[in-house]
């Protein structure tokens, strides 16, 4: 059973899932990497947990595979959905790690670049986020869903078949409360939502835009933490992810993978990070807090200075990312 520490000094929660280190390890150094091994690959669905959801393609009759889009739980979650209450050691502050862990497999193919994913599967993608978000979030037990991606191994996955994960918490990590206490603040002061603002921003001098489509926006944010880091954010203030409409999550699919090919053009198929932010479950839909799909292109290590600040320090300004990814051929 995994646990959840506190640290007792700055309150940052850490998860200790020792069953994770039986995970595969990074492919290409083993065999299981391989199309016939790749238990992500269309027939090999016996190597996965039961499938939570799958989407069928039934008009597409040239792929042998049944699927295009399945959700199935982590074979190796860092949470698992086991009662958990808080317990105290000492003064030391743990809980055991209640939670639920699970993997998008975003093509019954063994494609390695989301970015190179037709239209039609990114859509897909973003609905299956919605619809396991909607569902993850009716156990009142968890309090904030986190969807991420890694692609590439310096990007952290194990696995190099296209997939993202999802991943329930029973508490709100510092980043995301950090976020909405900012907005918050913002919104006290200004009477505007921070995020709205900066859309706007960018509307005018367009310094910053990566692109655009009806509903959607990518920008370079004005302070960075990473060279080309892009922020994909809905046009129309919403503070909640999944209350999006159907039509949303096309608009959605489209200017990420518009994004994601831009990148790939920009900076030579990079490994990547992203996340979506949205507000805690047990917060109500607010004036102050906007979601968006936050992505780190990874093109540097993290060092000292970082990790022992906070701050970051850029050889590439935002405005000449988002140029060079606004001016990328597609
Ligand atoms: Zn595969
Ligand atoms: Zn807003
Ligand atoms: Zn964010």
């Amino acid at each position: 059973m995994p646990e959840i520490r506190k640290d007792p000094v700055v309150g940052r929660w850490v998860i200790i899932s020792t069953e994770r280190a039986n995970r595969p390890l990074h492919y290409g150094l083993n065999n299981d990497s391989s199309e016939n091994g790749c238990p992500f690959c269309a027939g090999n669905e016996d190597k996965t947990p039961p499938e939570l959801l799958v989407f069928r393609d039934k008009t597409d009759s040239s792929t042998a595979a049944a699927w295009n889009v399945r959700v199935v739980p982590n074979k190796y979650p860092a949470l698992v959905a086991a009662e958990g209450k808080p317990v105290l050691t000492g003064k030391n502050e743990a809980q055991s790690g209640v939670g639920a862990h699970e993997v998008i497999i975003e093509s019954p193919h063994h494609a390695t670049d989301m970015a190179l994913l037709s239209e039609t599967q990114f859509r897909v993608i973003v609905r299956a986020y919605h619809d396991r978000m909607k569902q993850l979030r009716t156990d009142r037990r968890f309090r904030y869903i986190l969807i991420y991606k890694n692609q590439g191994v310096e990007a952290g996955a194990t696995l190099e078949h296209v997939h993202s994960q999802i991943i329930a918490l029973p508490g709100v990590p510092a980043r995301v409360t950090e976020e909405i206490q900012g907005s918050k603040d913002y919104y006290e002061l200004n009477k505007r939502c921070v995020f709205c603002e900066m859309i706007r921003g960018e509307n005018g001098a367009r310094q910053r835009l990566v692109t655009e489509n009806s509903r959607f926006i990518a920008l370079c944010p004005f302070a960075p933490r990473f060279g080309y880091e892009v922020w994909i954010l809905p046009k129309t203030h919403s503070s909640v992810f999944e209350a999006t409409a159907e039509q949303d999550a096309a608009d959605l699919g489209d200017i990420l993978r518009d994004t994601l090919l831009r990148m790939g053009r920009c900076l030579g198929n990079p490994p990547f990070n992203y996340f979506i932010h949205s507000n805690p479950l047990d917060e109500s839909a607010n004036d102050h807090y906007h979601w968006h799909l936050e992505i780190f292109p990874k093109l540097i290590q993290v060092g000292g200075f970082e990790w022992g600040t906070g701050w970051y320090i850029h050889t590439v300004t935002p405005e000449q990312s988002a140029r060079a990814l606004r001016e990328a051929i597609l």
